[in-house]
Formats: structure tokens, C-alpha cells, sequence
């Protein structure tokens, strides 16, 4: 149940590889597909298995594809977490703001956490490495939406894979 007295969740920040956090549920940057490929979504393919690439034939089968800004669960398969939550990012555009999409997938995650009833739930940088969002403007919205999303989840745990990225977050979070 949310509401307005709801708190938000405790901000972790750190180096790492999504694929190995025991958290009940990782985030995915996905494609509207759902079909793997580079990145995160690769990594978290690979990592979960047959039974990852299973469920999400079964949600495809379900709802067809994944709209940018929205958010759909599965289960993880083969990895310490339970559920892989798949969001797809905009790509990065010069000249059209989608800021609110890339916000949506991160307001968009937590409910569907809440809807799991997941209280840990580690999220990449989503948009920030093949669809080329800048990452201080990536962390600026992350945070501020997560931080600006009620939400049962008590701990969300961004996993920066590289040390730039991990820099920006400390950087955007200091100044919140
Ligand atoms: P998008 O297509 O939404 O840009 P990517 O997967 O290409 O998503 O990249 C998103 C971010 O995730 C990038 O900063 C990338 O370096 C990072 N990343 C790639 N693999 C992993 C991983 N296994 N764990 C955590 N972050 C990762």
C-alpha cells in the first residue's frame, strides 16, 4: 500500500556488476523487445539463464512488447536475485527533452517492486550506455525520481559499472 507518509528508500551507490547482487530485484535497461543484446540487458540474459530468456518469452507472449518509460517483472532465473524488473529507457536525443520517460522508468520500477512486494531493488544507469544519455543528467533524474517516488522499497542500490559513472552519482547525491 502507498501513500503520502510513505518514506523513501535508503540511496546505496557502488561499483559493480548488476548480475551478481543478492537484492530481491535488479532493473533491467531494456530493449522494448525484450530480446537481450549489449549491456546490462546481455549481461542479465546471460546471467539468468534459460529460465530468464523463458519468462521473458512469456511476457512477450503476454503483452506483446514493452513501451519506452514502462516497466514489466520476471523472474530472474539463474541469479541471487528473485526478479529482474525490465524497464526501457529513451535514447538520448539533442533535440526533443524525454527527460520524463527516462524519469518514468524509474517511478515506473518502484511500483512494480511494490506490486512484487521487493524491498531491495539495485538499478544501472538506464539509458546511459548504448542509447548515449549523458550520465550526469542519467544520475540527476535517477535520483531525484527515486528520491521523489513513494515507495515500501527500503533500499535501492545503484550499480555503476564503471568509476566516471559511479563519480557522477556521488557527485549529483552530494548536491541533493
Ligand atoms: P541503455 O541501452 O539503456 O543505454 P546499457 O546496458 O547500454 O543500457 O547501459 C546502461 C549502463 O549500464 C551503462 O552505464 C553501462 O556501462 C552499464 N552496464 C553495463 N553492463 C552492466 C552490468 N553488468 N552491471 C551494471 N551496469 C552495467
Amino acid at each position: 500500500m502507498r501513500d503520502d507518509t510513505t518514506p523513501v528508500p535508503r540511496i546505496v551507490l557502488m561499483r559493480g556488476d548488476i548480475t551478481e547482487q543478492h537484492v530481491d530485484a535488479v532493473v533491467n535497461a531494456a530493449n522494448s523487445g525484450l530480446t537481450g543484446g549489449g549491456g546490462v540487458d546481455g549481461a542479465i540474459l546471460r546471467a539468468g539463464g534459460p529460465a530468464q530468456r523463458a519468462a521473458r518469452e512469456a511476457l512477450v507472449d503476454r503483452i506483446g512488447s514493452l513501451p519506452t518509460g514502462e516497466a514489466a517483472a520476471t523472474d530472474a532465473g539463474d541469479m541471487p536475485a528473485r526478479w529482474v524488473i525490465h524497464v526501457v529507457g529513451p535514447v538520448w536525443s539533442g533535440k526533443e527533452d524525454r527527460s520524463a520517460l527516462l524519469a518514468s522508468c524509474y517511478s515506473k520500477a518502484l511500483a512494480v517492486a511494490d506490486e512484487l512486494g521487493a524491498r531491495t531493488v539495485a538499478f544501472p544507469a538506464v539509458s546511459a550506455g548504448v542509447y548515449g544519455w549523458p550520465m550526469r543528467s542519467a544520475a540527476e533524474i535517477a535520483l531525484t525520481t527515486v528520491l521523489a517516488t513513494p515507495t515500501e522499497v527500503s533500499e535501492v542500490r545503484f550499480v555503476l559499472f564503471d568509476e566516471s559513472a559511479h563519480a557522477e552519482f556521488t557527485a549529483v547525491l552530494q548536491d541533493l
